[in-house]
């Protein structure tokens, strides 16, 4: 039993839905020959559209009445023309037209009231995003059925309960767990496929809820773990996840295996892949999730799991976050003082700045972290304030911060206890004659970083590649490399 999420682009025109109906179509007949059949497929809206929603209830409540309206006519013709185009039987085409109306009358209905109360709340505001998924999964569940596939469509706000926290929900797993199963599990024994929204819950009262932006990924991982799933298929439009940004790294490489904590940590440090959310549900049933591309089936994409496979050398991938600041809490008073650090991140906290990376020196001279930039000053003055004292008595004589610095994080589960690593990552940049402003290495030894200036940053993710010669397929990769780590380029 497979659980198959498909993206916005995935389900971006009627070509595309073609394109999933297809590969629905093949899972499901291949996955009636295992022991444990079924596909329950979990859909995000069609690209664009959620974005159009949230623009629209925005307006509204700024008091503009003509773009909601518009939007409406958009969101009409988009879905109506893949139903044209897809869809023969007068019977389907008419019920689903019934089920765009109510959609769209729902929306402009809040989108007036919004206008109206001239505000727009969070709750409120799930209820318009939510709309998206309720448009395509009646849709595509359609379409799959045009196509021969019997289907089902099923609103996730009936069998994903969430907490009440609007724009970010979190899934209560037990009452989720029991509606998933009473409702789904007749459906998939009898071989039809539910088609659910994605992106979408509701509290035990009822109350909708979205589980934050890009959570239709979330949600196929909940609805894979509760139903114990074998896979966790992502559909998307690249082919699995990638040793390094390709815009950045021309030759990188798409990646057949990752563990669970290396594409948590990517995600931490701003690769575009999943959420190191999403992996959660799937980590407690330890269920495989696997990456694809829908517009290129056959191509195996990337598998996560548990753990990956390191006959492929240490170093897997490279990532970098820009529009960062490393801000510095240094003073020779500071040495052998106990609580410096408590007091730093408490003041951090206190204004909560989210810390992305830390390091201190050794001689306890200082103490610098990294934060997103845009929280920088408001970090730097409750410093200030925290450490008034000592720095007037200059214990502490600097408090400030460096902007406009990237992070670059080196990942793989195998650099854990691989001597040379370091040598290596430093011996590349070094070669280009980046300055490395601050390391880290996670406790984990799953991941190095460096902190870099901003215009160095892709240079440096360029270099460490190549150092490590991601671009080749693992077994190609020189020998050396693999048992020193990088050290030696001969
Ligand atoms: N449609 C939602 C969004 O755009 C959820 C998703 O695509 O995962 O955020
Ligand atoms: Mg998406």
């Amino acid at each position: 039993m497979i659980v198959m999420k498909f993206g916005g682009t995935s389900v971006g025109s009627a070509d595309a839905f073609a394109q999933v109906a297809a590969i629905v179509a093949d899972k499901a007949a291949e996955q009636a020959q295992t022991p444990r059949p079924g596909v329950a497929v979990v859909t995000s809206a069609m690209s664009g559209v959620t974005n159009l929603l949230i623009d629209a209830a925005q307006r509204a409540a700024n008091g503009d009445e003509e773009f909601f309206l518009e939007a409406e006519n958009a969101l009409r013709v988009k879905h109506q023309t893949v139903a044209g185009q897809l869809i023969d039987d007068g019977n389907e085409r008419a019920a689903l037209g019934r089920i765009f109306d109510e959609r769209l009358q729902e929306f402009t209905r809040l989108c007036s009231s919004i206008a109206v109360l001239g505000e727009l709340t969070k709750r409120g505001l799930d209820v318009v995003s939510g709309l998206g998924e309720r448009l395509a999964a009646p849709l595509l569940a359609a379409v799959l059925r045009a196509r021969g596939v019997p289907a089902e469509y099923i609103d996730a706000t009936e069998i994903v309960v969430t907490d009440a926290v609007f724009g970010g929900a979190a899934p209560q797993i037990e009452p989720t767990e029991a509606r998933c199963r009473a409702r789904l599990l007749p459906l998939l024994e009898q071989g039809t496929v539910p088609v659910i929204t994605g992106f979408i819950g509701a509290t035990a009262e009822g109350i909708p809820t979205t589980l934050g932006r890009g959570g239709s990924d979330y949600s196929g991982a909940i609805i894979g773990a509760v139903l114990e799933a074998d896979e966790i298929q992502i559909w998307t439009d690249v082919n699995g996840v990638m040793s390094a940004d390709p815009r950045i790294v021309p030759n990188a490489r798409s990646l057949r295996q990752l563990s669970y904590e290396e594409v948590a940590e990517l995600a931490y440090y701003g690769a575009k892949v999943l959420h190191p959310k999403t992996v959660t549900p799937a980590i407690e049933k330890q269920i495989p999730l696997r990456v694809l591309n829908t517009f290129q089936p056959e191509h195996p994409g990337t598998r996560i799991a548990e753990r990956s496979d390191h006959t492929g050398g240490t170093v897997k991938a490279i990532t970098s976050i820009r529009g960062m600041n490393l801000i510095t809490v240094a003073g020779r008073g500071m040495i052998g003082v106990p609580g410096i650090a408590a007091r730093t991140f408490q003041a951090v906290a206190g204004v909560g700045a989210n810390v992305l990376m830390i390091s201190q020196s050794s001689s306890e001279q200082s103490i610098c972290f990294v934060v997103p930039e845009g929280s920088a000053d408001t970090v730097i003055d409750a410093l200030r304030a925290e450490f008034k004292v000592e720095r007037e008595r200059r214990y502490i004589d600097e408090i400030g911060g460096h902007g406009n610095v990237a992070i670059i994080a080196v990942v793989g589960s195998g650099m854990r206890g691989t001597p040379g690593l370091a040598a290596g990552i430093f011996r590349a940049v070094g070669n280009e004659a980046i300055n490395v402003i601050a390391i880290a290495q996670g406790s984990s030894e799953a991941n190095v970083s460096l902190v870099v200036e901003e215009t160095q940053a892709a240079e440096a993710v360029r270099a460490i590649h190549d150092i490590f010669e991601l671009h080749k397929p693992s077994g190609e990769r020189s020998s050396q490399l693999q048992r020193a780590g990088g050290i030696d380029r001969t």
